[in-house]
């Protein structure tokens, strides 16, 4: 990748990160001499989706480094819904476990809404609930999604204002592009988000002081899309033979942007990094 002369432009996430997790240890040790509390995160994973299999790994690895306790639960890919939910239910009423991630997608016979519901509340750590949902799009941000979260932290730490921007955010999937737009709106952004069937797509980007791409589609967004300045976040992950691509087209597109996420080593390991603050939120019961 040939960005020389723009490197100060990159959104470093995996330093991000790293601040983050100090954060958590931190936070963790003072929780844990403080009121003999150890955060526990339990997993769920429904069959043996190698991608799954691989993000569940991610996340065990940040718990070991912070200091999180996890514990991992894998299901055969016939589990019924029945027999999740029961495992979900005995994870709620277990008071050494404080928060429940279940990671999708789950096998097609099963209803992914149902089992979200199903987890306590207070022990969303993705903020998926529809309880934690709805909070937030009544400005109560207790605990929300962690890739919207992420990104939010991002452009605090870089110094990026967001009131009165345009924003645009490509993608409106449950889990990043409508919490990540009621999360500016929070913030008095002025929001677009466009999807498979916007039309004219560069018509909203050409606009965006800040602009969020989660769609999944390889360098969908080019050069020509953004504006001069643009705050570019590339949340998308195409998985190739030969690598790992975003959303945008980086190399050429972080000649115009003022700052812009990499992939890898952009929005992802802030999300995780995200995860273990939620973890921790969920231990103290502080939201
Ligand atoms: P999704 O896959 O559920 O849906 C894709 C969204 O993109 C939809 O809203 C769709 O309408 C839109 N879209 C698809 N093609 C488009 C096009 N040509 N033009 C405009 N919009 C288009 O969304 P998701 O679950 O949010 O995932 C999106 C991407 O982000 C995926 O690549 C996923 O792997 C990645 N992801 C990364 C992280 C991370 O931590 N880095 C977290 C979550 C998702």
């Amino acid at each position: 990748m040939s960005v020389e002369g723009y490197e100060s432009r990159i959104i470093d996430g995996k330093a991000l990160a790293r601040q983050i997790e100090d954060e958590v240890k931190s936070e963790l040790e003072a929780l844990e001499s403080g009121r003999g509390i150890t955060p526990g995160l339990a997993t769920i994973l429904v069959g043996d989706d190698p991608a799954s299999r691989m993000y569940v790994r991610i996340k065990h690895r940040a718990c070991e480094r912070v200091g999180i306790r996890a514990e991992d639960h894998i299901l055969p890919a016939e589990t019924s819904q029945e027999e999740l939910i029961s495992l979900i239910d005995s994870l709620n009423k277990n008071r050494d476990v404080h928060a429940i991630l279940l990671q999708l997608p789950l096998p097609k016979h099963l209803s992914p809404q149902e089992a979200m519901e199903a987890i306590a509340p207070e022990k969303d750590a993705d903020g998926f609930h529809p309880y934690n949902m709805g909070k937030l799009m009544i400005g109560d941000e207790g605990l929300v999604p962690c890739t919207p979260h992420g990104i939010i932290r991002a452009l605090e730490e870089y110094n990026v204002p967001v009131k009165g921007k345009n924003v645009v955010v490509v993608g409106h999937s449950n889990v990043v592009g409508k919490p990540m737009a009621a999360m500016f709106l929070n913030r008095n952004a002025t929001i677009s988000v466009c999807h498979v069937f916007t039309d004219d797509l560069k018509r909203y980007t050409l606009g965006a002081d800040i602009l969020v791409v989660a769609a999944g589609v390889k360098h969908l967004i080019k050069a020509d899309m953004i504006k001069e300045e643009a705050v570019i976040f590339d949340v998308g992950i195409t998985q190739e033979k030969d690598g790992v691509y975003g959303d945008v087209d980086f190399e050429n597109v972080i000649k115009k942007a003022s700052l812009i996420t990499p992939v890898p080593g952009g929005v992802g390991p802030v999300t995780v990094a995200m995860l273990m603050k939620h973890v921790l939120k969920c231990a103290e019961k502080n939201f």
